[in-house]
């Protein structure tokens, strides 16, 4: 019987993933297949749900809307700060990213824009906002051990890192 893709499967993926323009935003191409474990929200809702009881070899297209991706641009996470804010930095630029502590923890944060000594920075997912194109093909899908369900995550090729 060919195992199909559900709860606790441990499935690994090769994938491109492109913006509506066509852009490739990011790929799996050339280096190891995405493993994860289903239904643990591993990846992002809108592709888990395509995955959705999909088999080894199944090659599809899916077009995921920012509500099943990373979400719609919050415009509160869009912030104007004083230069001043960025001591030890020689040139701020948009595009530059860092990490700050925040109230959830880390955010990773975007340079947007810089007006005179204000810098505008924008915390949300660089991919917040937009609908993805999935290329995908399934590589393999085998049960999750006990051990895996029990921690929520994948021990791939014996690698028992814990945390
Ligand atoms: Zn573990």
């Amino acid at each position: 019987m060919t195992m199909t893709i559900g709860k606790n499967s441990v499935v690994e993926i090769h994938y491109t993933l492109k913006n509506d323009g066509g852009e490739v935003l990011d790929s799996s191409e050339g280096s190891e297949p995405l493993m994860y474990l289903h239904g643990t929200h591993g990846l992002i809702q809108g592709l888990e749900n395509e995955l959705q009881g999909k088999k080894i070899g199944d090659k599809f297209k899916a077009v995921i809307p920012p509500e099943l991706a990373y979400g719609e641009i919050d415009p509160d996470l869009i912030h104007s700060i004083d230069k001043s804010m960025f001591r030890g930095v020689d040139k701020i630029e948009p595009g530059m990213t860092f990490t700050a502590e925040g109230e959830h923890g880390h955010q990773h944060i975007t340079v947007k824009a810089v007006e005179g000594d204000k810098v505008i920075i924008d915390g949300n997912h660089e991919m917040a906002g937009q609908t993805l194109h999935f290329d995908v093909e399934v590589v393999s899908v085998r049960a999750a051990t006990e051990e895996e369900i029990d921690h929520g995550h994948v021990h791939a090729h014996g690698d028992h890192h814990h945390h």
